[in-house]
């Protein structure tokens, strides 16, 4: 009996979970696996990419999971340095080119997993390619930063407050770089709402970070190099930008090749992460899933997504059956000291769905008041009006504070309300958390508004 044979297009954390998941159920004879990634890595965490510029992780090489060798030892074949740059979805070929070899070959597969991820914004903008202008996508990025970094650039200027560049700030500051940032909106991370994304903004200001808001880049100055960014209001001195100004899923393969995108414009899947077309499946930041909140289709680009989304197409393509539920938007970072954490809908979000709430936000501490290391942490809830269904969270803290938030996304995963989470019997001692948690203290707050709102209904 002939191979099947699988060709995953992207060798990171959707397109290698799925290789490996597939494996784990198809033996070689069976299903021949090869993986095409453009870049020199693979499995690599492009989440601990600001640790490494920051060098708080040492070596680069701590942050590759698994490398083409040891995919090797499970019959999965990766070639790096190889782009797919178009498919043919009649014929199920895909045209590769060997970057390092300057040629084209074709590749056939009966089954292909469109894995490419997403990339950074790169709006037009005068000099954006200048040389010393960063962008963080993938592992050479990375390396390439951190590079920069070591050569001690005089000052640095981050484009963009979304957590990427939030925590590109946190790892020049961390190296002794006078930094400023620049972010055309009214706060930084734009995904909570402004109260808590002023406690945000204090934080990045208090680790010296000269943070100018509402403030649209305009050009970056330059010759050989970089030299300056120039914004409406003032140009400010940079040998070194890194751009923060969020990602897009990476499609430009699979549009050009006839794959259909979905609303979001990312890549349309079903929930067993098939598209369309017979034998193509995606996974990861460029496919698009369903909000469990909204009912939207959204183009979230995490991690804990690609995963997940990998391993269940490897599943399924492995003779298994598995699906994807959807997506809360559940997410964390830090400033230096200061954690942010959301999952859900946030204020914005839901007045553009036309859903009414009602909403809680208190102080407390990460422990009891009196132990030591005891911390502020500040924890928002927002809850349907009259039914306290739960619909979103956010929390800004210190340290303890941001995991705090998964307890919320279990409970929006499970319809719970408001009032539901009041008695949920969560654990305490005092280095842990106050008796009541600021988790149980915000819903019940907010489950208080929501009972308020309805006597006035009644
Ligand atoms: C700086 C940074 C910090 C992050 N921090 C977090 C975090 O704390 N928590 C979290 O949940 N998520 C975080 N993320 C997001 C997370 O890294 C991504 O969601 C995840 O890597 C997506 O995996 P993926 O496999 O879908 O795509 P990617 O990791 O983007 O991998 C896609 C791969 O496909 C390759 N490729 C693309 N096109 C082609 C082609 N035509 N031919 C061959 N190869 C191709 C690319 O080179 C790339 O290696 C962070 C991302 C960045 C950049």
């Amino acid at each position: 009996m002939a191979r099947t044979r699988m060709v995953v297009v992207g060798g990171d954390a959707a397109g290698m979970s799925a290789a490996t998941q597939a494996r784990r159920r198809r033996p070689a004879e069976e299903l021949e696996i090869v993986a095409f990634e453009r870049g020199r890595h693979t499995s690599y965490s492009a989440c601990g990419l600001p640790y490494y510029a920051g060098d708080v992780v040492k070596d680069w090489r701590d942050l590759v999971a698994r490398t083409p060798e040891q995919f090797a030892e499970q019959d999965i074949e990766v070639r790096t340095r190889h782009e797919v740059d178009h498919i043919d979805l009649e014929a199920r070929r895909a045209r590769v080119r060997d970057l390092d070899a300057d040629r084209t070959v074709e590749e056939p597969w009966d089954l292909l997993v469109v894995a490419t991820g997403s990339e950074p914004l790169r709006p037009p903008i005068d000099g954006i390619d200048l040389p010393g202008v960063y962008g963080l996508s993938v592992l050479q990025d990375g390396i390439e930063l951190r590079r920069a970094v070591d050569a001690g650039p005089e000052r640095a200027v981050i484009v963009g407050g979304g957590y990427i560049g939030l925590e590109a700030a946190e790892a020049l500051v961390n190296r002794g770089v006078p930094t400023a940032l620049v972010e055309a909106g009214p706060q930084v991370m734009n995904r909570i709402d402004p109260d808590m994304g002023e406690l945000v903004s204090d934080a990045v200001r208090d680790i010296g970070v000269e943070l100018y808001l509402e403030e649209k880049v305009e050009a970056i100055e330059g010759d050989e190099g970089v030299r300056a960014v120039r914004t409406a209001g003032r140009t400010l001195d940079a040998d070194l930008v890194v751009l923060g100004l969020g990602t897009r899923p990476a499609v430009g393969l699979a549009e050009a090749s006839g794959i259909r995108l979905g609303q979001s414009g990312a890549i349309a899947v079903n929930p067993r992460m098939q598209t369309p077309h017979d034998g193509v499946w995606a996974a990861g930041d460029c496919v698009e899933a369903q909000h469990l909140v909204s009912g939207k289709p959204v183009s979230y680009h995490l991690g804990t997504i690609a995963n997940k989304q990998g391993r269940i197409c490897g599943v399924n393509i492995g003779g298994g059956y598995a699906t994807f539920p959807g997506v809360l938007g559940t997410a964390v970072s830090k400033v230096c000291a200061v954690e942010v954490a959301r999952t859900g809908l946030s204020e914005a979000e839901l007045g553009e769905l036309g859903l009414e709430w009602e909403q809680a936000a208190i102080e407390s501490t990460t422990r009891a008041g009196y132990f030591p290391g005891t911390e502020p942490m500040r924890t928002k809830v927002l809850a349907e009006r009259r039914s306290g269904r739960l619909l979103g969270a956010q929390i800004v803290g210190r340290d303890g504070s941001a995991k705090r938030i998964d307890v919320f996304a279990t409970a929006i995963w499970n319809g719970m309300a408001v009032e539901e989470m009041v008695n949920l019997d969560l654990s305490y001692a005092p280095p842990f958390s106050p008796v009541w948690d600021p988790v149980l203290i915000a819903a019940r707050k907010a489950a208080e508004q929501v009972d308020r709102t309805l006597g006035q209904y009644l």
